[in-house]
């Protein structure tokens, strides 16, 4: 198929640089915001490049409602960057969402409006220099190592040129472009699905919560009963519903199938599948749930959310045995523990989900950030080295701020020897400044740090 596509040849043709800077961050999820602000707390010229307008990836572009927890269900296991953002996020939300989730870390609802000002201003505080409306679409390499990262934009076709580049586009689009190796999907390519998520307003959450049809706070019952009636067209019996007031939720709610995010086309087609099913959605919740007769939608993701695309190949591939023993290694650079939960790839598959216990969490190696072959790419987020099952755990957005802001530290410990040469990082200096951030990579390491 590949070599009956008709291509044409782009001339060669010099193009401006736009800026060098110590550390290119291409992606602004909570990967991406936790590298910048780390890089650039510690010292890093940063430049941040993200080709939506605002900040916050999945939160804010796609409308995911909810951070998932930072605890293991006794103590913060996501600390640092990704926690100071949760919390500061918190506060500047309404006083009665504040009494209800001020000592709440888990499954906190997310305001994207107020995260994305967050995040503006935390980078202008950190001194980095963001670029908006920008997309990455093309790399310059020399002896594996990136020389220049090429973007597209309104004003033109520019480079930029960095010691370190994190890449912290969930769909490893440096590490690929550079011609790295990577994984996609299960043994036969097949993906989660994705989920077109959406702001409803003008609900009672009173009437909602106190009506007998739907248990209290489930709507399985009703799900299961207008599916076997032929009203609603989902595959599973679960509606994931953030109250961010007693008027307005964010509902992670509903799948489209056969969406790999990392190819426009079934964007494109998730788009607009997205929507109609948000609007099939939305008309039964109206018609169906008491206190939602007069649900009015606000808001569609800007884009289908993605959970799962491209995994790199690192220097260290974790495994589900890890997550299952609760291994730690001796470069860990954070901890999960979050379950595995992988969505059906078909609607007629079920859901994957392995829990550790309270307590429990394994180690992410700073091995697993780095991409085989390549010397100055630092890869955070969803798309780090793992196998299938741990991406299904590894993946959530708590995670990707621990990952961000352990990638931007390092980046910015090889900036200050103007190395480029990510292997070549002292790991316990990298961990001490970690730990002194705020990090938790485990008691072990912790204890170790603690009166440095
Ligand atoms: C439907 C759904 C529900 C989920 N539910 C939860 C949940 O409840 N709680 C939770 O914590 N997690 C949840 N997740 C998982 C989580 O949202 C993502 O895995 C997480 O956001 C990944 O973070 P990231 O920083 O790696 O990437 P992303 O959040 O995907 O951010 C990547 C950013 O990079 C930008 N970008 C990509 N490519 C380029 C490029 N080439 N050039 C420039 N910019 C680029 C994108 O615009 C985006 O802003 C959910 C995911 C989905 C899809």
């Amino acid at each position: 198929m590949a070599d009956t596509v008709p291509t044409i040849r782009i001339p060669e043709r010099d193009i401006p640089v736009y800026a060098e800077a110590d550390v290119v961050v291409a992606g602004g999820g909570p990967a991406g915001v936790g590298a910048a602000l780390a890089a650039a707390r510690n010292g890093a010229s940063v430049l941040l490049i993200e080709q939506r307008g605002y900040l916050g990836g999945m939160a804010t572009v796609s409308q995911v409602p909810a951070f998932c927890p930072y605890t293991d269900h006794i103590k913060p296991v996501i600390r640092g960057i990704g926690l100071e953002i949760l919390n500061d996020m918190k506060s500047r939300m309404e006083n009665a969402f504040q009494d209800e989730w001020r000592e709440r870390l888990d499954w906190v609802p997310i305001d994207a409006e107020i995260l994305k000002r967050l995040l503006d201003e935390k980078m202008a505080d950190a001194g980095v220099k963001v670029l908006y409306h920008t997309f990455v679409g093309h790399v310059l390499q020399q002896d594996g190592a990136i020389e220049a990262a090429v973007i597209h934009n309104k004003t033109g076709t520019q480079a930029v040129k960095a010691n370190i580049y994190i890449d912290a586009t969930s769909d490893a689009d440096l590490t690929y472009l550079a011609g790295g190796r990577f994984a996609i999907g299960g043994d036969e390519g097949e993906l989660q699905p994705g989920t077109m998520c959406f702001v409803l307003n003008n609900l009672d959450r009173n009437k909602f919560l106190s009506s007998s049809e739907i248990h209290g706070r489930d709507l399985k019952h009703a799900i299961n009963k207008a599916k076997s009636e032929g009203r609603l067209r989902v595959a599973r019996d679960w509606a994931g519903i953030s109250w961010l007031n007693d008027h307005t939720a964010g509902f992670n709610f509903g799948h489209i199938f056969g969406i790999d995010g990392s190819n426009a086309d079934d964007l494109t087609r998730g788009a607009i599948e997205g929507r109609a099913l948000v609007e099939h959605i939305t008309g039964w919740l109206r018609e169906t749930i008491p206190g939602f007769e007069n649900a009015f939608l606000t808001l569609t993701g800007e884009q289908i959310g993605i959970r799962e695309t491209r995994r790199i190949v690192g220097d260290y591939i974790i495994t589900a045995d890890d997550f299952l023993k609760c291994r730690s290694f001796p470069d860990d650079i954070a901890r999960n523990a979050y379950f595995i939960d992988i969505h059906m790839a078909k609607p007629t598959s079920g859901m994957t989900m392995v829990h550790l216990p309270p307590g429990e969490s394994h180690g992410i190696p700073y091995r697993a950030l780095l991409p085989v072959g390549i010397k100055n790419v630092i890869v955070a987020g969803r798309a780090i080295s793992t196998d299938r099952a741990t991406q299904g755990s590894t993946r959530v957005m708590p995670n990707c701020f621990a990952m961000g802001e352990a990638a931007g530290t390092a980046a910015a410990i090889l900036a200050e020897r103007s190395s480029r040469e990510t292997r070549s990082i002292d790991v316990a200096a990298l961990q001490r400044r970690l730990v002194r951030q705020g990090a938790w990579l485990g008691d072990a390491i912790n204890e170790g740090y603690r009166d440095l």
